[in-house]
């Protein structure tokens, strides 16, 4: 598995020197704990965003019930 950037999606290239990740598109620089943190949130909005989905949905069938 490749790890890309969170912020441009570019490719990270790990520096053992100074045990962080360095995005050689847009320079960013991160540890391995930041990169975790910055997906969970991600991830977190992603499912905030499906279950938003699916209020909405069951409103509109809700509202054409009647
Ligand atoms: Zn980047």
């Amino acid at each position: 598995m490749t790890d890309v950037c969170p912020e441009c999606g570019g490719t990270l290239k790990f520096d053992p020197s100074r045990k962080r990740y360095t995005c050689l598109s847009c320079g960013l620089s991160l540890t391995r704990e930041e990169i975790d943190d910055i997906r969970g949130k991600a991830q977190k909005t992603d499912y905030e965003d499906e279950k938003e989905k699916v209020r909405k949905e069951y409103l509109r069938w809700w509202a054409t019930k009647k």
